[in-house]
């Protein structure tokens, strides 16, 4: 597991975005998963300027290190510009590639980042929290740097589309784009993944679950050698931004899919951890949520593939 909180960005107070949310989760999931085998906790990585390349502009990746955008393009993103801030989303991409190369390098694996997920990138700017997209540089560093990964599903859960992934792989045969997302929940244009599926808001975990394991089963139909799964928690009923109606067992049901679908067809898992915003009163139910994808991964691939 890859985690990239040792780098916050400064922001005003009052700033909208958890960013103390990170350190927490990982304290959580250390917490909760004290002396388990097989498991390691490492600093995410920095992306390089040759892995961001291989899907941002040049020019963009320059501009935001050296601190050269238009205030228009600042508050796209949302964050102000600082040292910091370049340093976590370098990592914030670094981690995500890192974790995708562990498990390219032997089969039926699986890797976190407990950071990443930012599905709102696009090829030369950002927007809602995302600098870069790190599920789509990591998906073309590995497709460059490994021969044997030629089909790669990106499984984006987070209430949000991600439509950042969906406009990178437009024209892209090699990566399939799949956003499960609430239909009332766009800030920006709506745009076209390979599949989108939209639920209405203050969906319950039935019709979630249901709507999950019918399309996954659609999946099936297509083989894949590597699945990127954005396991944002803004689904959950305690989410600020959210706008839907899902409990924690039931974001946990829905994690639990997607671990039995890649375990079941033997593709090696990237999890990233995507959106999740604690209202000011109650950050644990958002915690707890990020925490349990986590560790739900773990308990299951030490009970399918270790034993
Ligand atoms: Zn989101």
């Amino acid at each position: 597991m890859y985690y990239n909180d040792v780098y916050e960005v400064p922001l005003p107070p009052n700033h909208r975005f958890p960013m103390g949310k990170y350190k927490r989760v990982r304290k959580l999931v250390q917490h909760q998963l004290a002396g388990s085998e097989n498991l390691q906790f490492l600093v995410s990585p920095l992306a390089t300027t040759e892995e961001l390349t291989t899907t941002h502009a040049f020019e963009y990746v320059q501009n935001f290190e050296k601190g050269y955008q238009t205030p228009q393009e600042l508050r796209n993103v949302g964050f102000p510009w600082s040292p910091e801030g370049v340093l976590r989303a370098f990592s914030s991409v670094g981690g995500t590639v890192a974790a995708a190369c562990h498990v390219c390098s032997q089969p039926n694996r699986w890797a976190a980042h407990l950071a990443g997920g930012t599905h709102h990138a696009f090829y030369d700017r950002g927007e809602g929290f995302c600098v870069f997209s790190d599920m789509a540089v990591a998906a073309n560093v590995v497709l460059e740097r490994y021969p044997h990964i030629q089909r790669i599903l990106l499984l984006d859960l987070d209430v949000h589309q991600g439509n950042g992934n969906a406009v990178l792989f437009q024209n892209d045969s090699q990566v399939f784009t799949f956003s499960l997302h609430c239909s009332a929940n766009y800030f920006s244009a709506r745009q076209r993944s390979d599949l989108d599926i939209e639920l209405p808001p203050n969906c319950s975990d039935n019709t979630y679950l249901v709507t999950l394991r019918y399309w996954l089963q659609q999946l099936e139909q297509q083989s894949y050698d590597l699945i990127f799964f954005q396991a944002g928690v803004d689904v959950l009923k305690e989410d600020r931004l959210g706008r839907m109606d899902l409990s924690l067992e039931g974001v946990r049901r829905r994690n639990g899919l997607v671990y039995e679908f890649a375990q079941r067809h033997q593709i090696p898992l990237v999890i990233c951890m995507g959106g999740g915003y604690p209202r000011s009163e109650d950050w644990e139910p958002i915690l707890e949520a990020h925490a349990s994808v986590y560790v739900d991964a773990y308990e299951f691939w030490k009970s399918h593939v270790a034993a």
